[in-house]
């Protein structure tokens, strides 16, 4: 059995007081549930959220890092800061950052190779486009982003990284995929999973469903047999409809 996990990705949204309060706000329904759950805060968010998540079942990420230790790049963070901190968890290859911030199937596996390495675990997001679901092209696109984000990374430490499976045309949109869409798609990564390693380690493997879930179709796609999560945005911004969800999760 996988164990699911909810993960709020609270984008470049709230300040540290405001974070501090929104872990705090679903703590209750986070250490009612036995799924794992995090939230993935903007960078100065991190210290307030871990000071707010001590002693709940509430686990902090980062929505991006580095994958160099130190050295001269400005803006950047990397991964030994993030794990001095007690950072858990890390979000790479988000849709937001290939589009506007040029992240490439190469560094997104650099940076999954990295965060294994610093024991930080990598939820790494793939997904198409509207464009590359209508041309049909769809599966291919995304057993290649599959494949590229995880070149070079060993069936022992595969395990510990999570795929979010996040169709951009329903990132943020309202429109979310359909359970069964989600779950094909789920299903196609984990037959990638199955390729490339073998099927007891694609059978352990969690692969979240992102693109829109909010409180009112959270249900259906968190019932579907190869979606062990969710990775939420907007509504993970709300302490209700958040905890909502992962009273679904179980
Ligand atoms: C996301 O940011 O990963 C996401 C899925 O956003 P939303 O839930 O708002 O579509």
């Amino acid at each position: 059995m996988r164990k699911k996990m909810i993960a709020g990705n609270w984008k470049m949204n709230n300040t540290p007081a405001e974070g501090a309060k929104l872990v705090q706000d679903i703590k209750a329904a986070a250490d009612a549930a036995t799924c794992d759950v995090v939230v993935c805060t903007p960078f100065v968010c991190l210290p307030s959220a871990l000071e707010a998540a001590k002693g709940s079942h509430v686990q902090v990420a980062a929505q991006n890092m580095h994958y160099e230790d130190k050295g001269a790049f400005t803006g950047e963070i990397s991964s030994v800061m993030l794990k001095d901190m007690g950072v858990t968890h890390v979000v790479l290859g988000h849709s937001e950052r290939r589009e506007y911030f040029a992240e490439s199937d190469q560094t997104v596996n650099l940076k999954t190779k990295k965060a294994l390495m610093e024991n930080i675990v990598p939820i790494v997001c793939v997904g198409e486009s509207l464009e590359q679901r209508e041309t049909g092209i769809a599966f291919d696109w995304i057993r290649m982003q599959v494949k590229l984000a995880l070149l070079g990374i060993a069936k022992e430490d595969v395990k510990r990284v999570v795929i979010a499976y996040e169709p951009i045309w329903a990132i943020g949109t309202g429109k979310t995929a359909t359970d069964e869409q989600a779950n094909e798609v789920c299903g196609v990564i984990r037959s990638a999973l199955k390729e490339l390693y073998d099927a007891e380690t694609a059978d352990e493997m969690r692969i979240l469903y992102g693109g829109s879930m909010n409180a009112k179709n959270a249900q259906g796609l968190l019932a579907q047999s190869d979606i062990d999560g969710g990775l939420i945005g907007g509504a993970s911004l709300k302490a209700e409809d958040f905890s909502t969800i992962i009273g679904f999760a179980g």
